[in-house]
């Protein structure tokens, strides 16, 4: 693996720079992606940030935001598919498997674009050339805050680019109450707000946005959509395409949705079921020592974090999902009982 710290020298003044960023992007996938666009714009060079999908509207305020390109709106895709070849670097945030750029994942395999990958999940892949990769860093956002510090160009953060920045911190900390909120991260805060960085308007903007929809939505999935099985310390959720419909649900509305299942006393794990028209979506998340990320990739065709993990059934419905589910979940018993006392 090429480290990117020590290799500042090799991004010239003019280069064209491709940023890109996984599905259904959260606020370190933007935040991170944007820190980084504003960042290159101070340094000459010319970055552009291209989305597998569409930016959500609660992260529209950041810097560069309005610029992105969307590969799920035909115009974007376009111009996506004529000028792939006219890069110099290409950088990919926040995933370090392919598979989770969905459509755009062909365009950049297939180019040789050298690449470069920002992340903090587990066993990346190897299809790049550089990497400034650290599954110990809470966020992507922190990596790029790194990548600026070690490139002696802290001094270019300055309050839109911190707020890029704070975003992806705070959403991927759990607001700093995740167990991957270390000292590190409380430092960089710290000299975020030193530099201007109004915090409560971050936080304002991406969690006190929800339509009136959004809410019902919510409090739909509470009282209809969420069941406890205490013999598997397990909160489980699911919502149908129906369910989406009726409350006209946007991209990034089910964000944090799956959180409130672990407030569930008793609860070591909670799973939330998403059906979309190509199969239903999983996301996990767990409490300390309980890990997830195994049972996403040895089910669901996916993987993540310790304590946050998603996956997917292909070419399924809701409720021969829930029946796959629930025929894997006797498998996990085991491991259940050894923490569910701790
Ligand atoms: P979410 O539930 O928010 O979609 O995903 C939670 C975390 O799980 C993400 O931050 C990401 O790390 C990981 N994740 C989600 N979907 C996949 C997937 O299909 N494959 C892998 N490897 N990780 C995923
Ligand atoms: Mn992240």
């Amino acid at each position: 693996m090429n480290s990117l710290l020590a290799n500042r020298k090799l991004f010239k003044e003019g280069q064209k720079i491709l940023i890109t960023t996984h599905y259904n992007p959260d606020a370190d996938a933007i935040g991170s992606s944007l820190s980084l666009k504003n960042y290159f714009d101070k340094i000459g060079l010319k970055p552009q940030v291209w989305l597998p999908s569409s930016l959500p509207h609660h992260f529209s305020w950041m810097k560069g935001a309005q610029e992105v390109l969307d590969f799920e709106k035909a115009a974007d895709r376009q111009i996506m598919q004529d000028s792939i070849g006219d890069f110099d670097w290409i950088f990919c945030l926040d995933f370090s498997g392919i598979g989770r750029i969905h459509g755009l994942s062909n365009l950049i395999k297939n180019t040789s674009t050298p690449k470069v990958i920002i992340d903090h999940h587990l066993d990346p892949e190897n299809f790049a050339d550089y990497y400034l990769h650290d599954t110990k860093a809470a966020s992507t956002c922190e990596l790029i805050f790194r990548l600026m510090q070690d490139w002696g160009d802290k001094s270019l953060i300055d309050s839109e680019l911190g707020a890029c920045m704070y975003a992806g911190i705070m959403a991927d900390t759990g607001s700093f109450r995740h167990p991957n909120t270390t000292s590190e991260v409380h430092k960089i805060v710290a000299e975020l707000i030193d530099l201007g960085v109004n915090t409560n308007r971050v936080h304002r903007k991406i969690f006190d946005s929800s339509s009136i929809d959004r809410l019902r939505f919510l409090g739909h999935l509470l009282s209809k959509r969420l069941e406890y099985l205490s013999e598997y310390h397990l909160a489980l959720m699911w919502l149908t395409e129906e369910d989406q419909k009726q409350f006209h649900s946007q991209a990034g509305d089910t964000e944090g949705f799956v959180n409130y299942g672990l407030q569930v006393e008793g609860a070591i794990w909670a799973i939330l079921l998403i059906e979309r028209n190509d199969g239903v979506k999983l996301s996990f998340r767990s409490i300390e020592p309980f890990a997830v990320n195994q049972f996403a990739a040895q089910y669901f065709e996916g993987g993540g974090h310790k304590n946050a993990s998603g996956g997917r059934i292909p070419k399924s419905n809701m409720e021969d999902a829930k029946k796959i589910l629930m025929d894997v979940l006797p498998l996990q018993l085991d491991q259940i009982n050894q923490v569910k006392n701790l």
